[in-house]
């Protein structure tokens, strides 16, 4: 497994296998065994996994109960946090147990900050299986709900003590799940991996038709990229901020249009304006803009976006940026794997960036 840093001298290792068999040794491994297990997923994923989860727990697990919520993301919510809450008192959990998240990013985001605040916090491990959740959420330790209309307003950091990734789940995941997640993967070698953002791209027939041994290999680098990257900013004073790259336009248009494309399409829209914007600096080359816009369209993702005000585009990109006390950051890139924090990116920019993605 990959090993993770926690905090000081400790770390949890991430798994990439394909099936359950390999979680009970895990398990063990990590001394969590002979706890009381309480497993939480959504009404998707359990009636596909949750049963062969169950059965690889068994031989490790005191007990074991099962909460399953309504999928999506409107159930990440203090309401379902609260049921959860009293499922767990009700199994009769404890400081000792043991919360194992079944799912995607709501699942983990959800089950985690229930353990981070169930008797002042508990352990508790994931189980991604949306690529998105195993590429991006698993990893990082930020959990939360949404509160009102204000996605992530409440949470907090709390490491599993394990992610364990059945990469054979992906292969009931729908395709437009599975492109979101490779936006976030085409992120991440933009980011700082140009290599890995070219073999991405290049073995794009096999990744999408989900050769697990490729899968493993790309996976895993994007956990390596984002837990070196978390561990020196764990608390986002700097680097961390890297990994919104085509995130801030990208937010503006998920808001925008009222969450009808899915958040890694925005991501891959985002990505796009930012490389524009890189581009009239005379950071990127033409030919980089348009390997990144390529890249987006291998895996079947939007570059662009009808229907909206380029004036409306950014106001909610400048409003989403306020929330970072109205300093500007932005995310430009250097080259296909090199990025940079930004603080001077202008209207007039923005506006450029924007009105490309708007054609
Ligand atoms: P999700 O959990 O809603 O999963 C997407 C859909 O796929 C759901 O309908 C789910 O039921 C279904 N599904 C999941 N696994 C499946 C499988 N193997 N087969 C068939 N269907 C399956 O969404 P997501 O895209 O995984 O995650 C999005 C969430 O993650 C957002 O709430 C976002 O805020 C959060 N997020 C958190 C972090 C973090 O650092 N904590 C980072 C990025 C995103
Ligand atoms: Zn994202």
């Amino acid at each position: 497994p990959l090993q993770v840093k926690r905090s000081g001298d400790f770390y949890y290792p991430i798994y990439f296998e394909e099936g359950f068999e390999a979680l009970a040794d895990a398990i063990r491994t990590e001394g969590l065994d002979g706890r009381k297990m309480c497993i939480v997923s959504d009404t998707n994923v359990a009636p596909l996994y949750a049963d062969s989860l169950k059965s690889a727990l068994s031989s490790v697990a005191s007990s074991i109960s099962l909460f399953v919520f309504e999928a999506g993301e409107k159930s990440k919510h203090l309401r379902t946090v609260q049921d959860l809450y009293e499922k767990l008192i009700e199994s009769e959990l404890d400081r000792k147990s043991l919360i194992v998240a079944l799912g995607g990013g709501v699942v983990g985001d959800l089950a985690g900050f229930s353990a981070a605040t169930y008797l002042r916090g508990i352990d508790f491990i994931q189980v991604p299986t949306t690529l998105l959740a195993q590429v991006d959420s698993s990893v990082g330790g930020k959990t939360g709900v949404d509160f009102n209309q204000y996605k992530n307003m409440v949470g907090a950091f709390h490491q599993p003590r394990l992610v364990y990734m059945n990469l054979q789940t992906l292969k009931s995941l729908p395709d437009m799940q599975f492109a979101c997640g490779m936006g976030e993967v085409l992120k991440t070698g933009l980011i700082c991996d140009g290599t890995f953002y070219h073999f991405v791209c290049k073995h794009q027939k096999n990744i999408q038709a989900l050769d697990l041994e490729l899968l493993a290999q790309m996976i895993r680098r994007c956990c390596e990229i984002k837990a070196g990257v978390v561990e020196r900013d764990p608390k986002e004073q700097g680097e961390r901020a890297l990994l919104n790259l085509g995130h801030t336009i990208g937010h503006a248009v998920e808001k925008l249009m009222d969450f009808q494309l899915l958040h890694g399409q925005c991501v891959a829209i985002g990505l796009v304006a930012a490389a524009f914007i890189s581009m009239k600096r005379g950071l990127l080359t033409e030919n980089e803009y348009q390997q990144i816009r390529t890249g987006c369209e291998l895996y079947c993702l939007p570059v662009h976006v009808s229907g909206l005000d380029p004036q409306k585009v950014l106001a909610a990109t400048k409003k989403d940026k306020k929330m970072e006390q109205g300093s500007i950051k932005f995310i430009l890139m250097d080259g296909i794997g090199k990025s940079f924090i930004d603080r001077s990116v202008t209207d007039e920019e923005l506006l450029s960036g924007i009105q490309e993605i708007l054609q």
